[in-house]
């Protein structure tokens, strides 16, 4: 069991992730973002892996500013292509990071595909008094023929949730978080926090 008050570094300047996440726990624990700690570097996503790289950028943080601090990874998983895009999710069309490019690399490699089952992984990876854990998330879909949708981000418009008629592009942000990857991998390490600091 930790000591309160917490004060815990989510790797990420994103606020709006940090304030969703700190809206789910308790007041004695307190997210501070990279800019808060002082960290104003690009944190490297070198490795193979959605493990590897969350671990990397929680450990860089870690190993350099001394806090408790987690870290996440995400991507999309198709089936029929061994698992692309995966860790590569942000630049399978190249390193501009060409959003509408990726999905366009994504439908093109599926022509004609029998197999268009698909899903998204999130591996979160928080270090707390030098010991790692990991929590991961993962939502199962089909990846459509074109386009649907006008939320979201990323492959949100050619990804439908199993269970659902329509893409996550298509959903509300909340109706998104109830189901995603993101979502389950957030909760995860929520109740391990709650648990941790009872
Ligand atoms: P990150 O690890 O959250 O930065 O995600 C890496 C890449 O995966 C993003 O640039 C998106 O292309 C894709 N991605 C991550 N999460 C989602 C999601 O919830 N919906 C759609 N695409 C996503």
């Amino acid at each position: 069991m930790f000591q309160p008050p917490v004060e815990i570094c989510f790797a990420t300047n994103n606020l709006n992730k940090l304030k969703e996440i700190q809206s789910l726990l308790p007041e004695k624990i307190k997210l501070k973002s990279l800019q808060d700690i002082g960290c104003s570097e690009e944190l490297e996503e070198t490795q193979d892996s959605l493990e590897g790289n969350s671990l990397q950028k929680a450990s860089y943080v870690y190993d350099n500013y001394q806090v408790a601090v987690f870290a996440d990874d995400t991507g999309l998983e198709v089936d029929a292509l061994d698992g692309e895009p995966g860790v590569i999710s942000a630049r399978y069309a190249g390193n501009s990071r060409d959003n509408e490019a990726n999905i366009n690399l994504v439908l093109e490699k599926l022509t004609n595909a029998q197999n268009r089952k698909a899903q998204f992984r999130t591996v979160i990876t928080l270090i707390i008094d030098g010991v790692n854990h990991q929590f991961e998330g993962v939502v199962r879909g089909t990846i459509t023929d074109e386009r649907a949708g006008g939320h979201g981000f990323g492959y949100d418009p050619i990804f439908i949730p199993d269970g659902f008629d329509c893409t996550f592009a298509e959903m509300s942000i909340e109706e998104k978080n109830k189901i995603s990857h993101r979502g389950i991998a957030t909760r995860k390490l929520v109740n391990y926090l709650i648990n941790s600091f009872d």
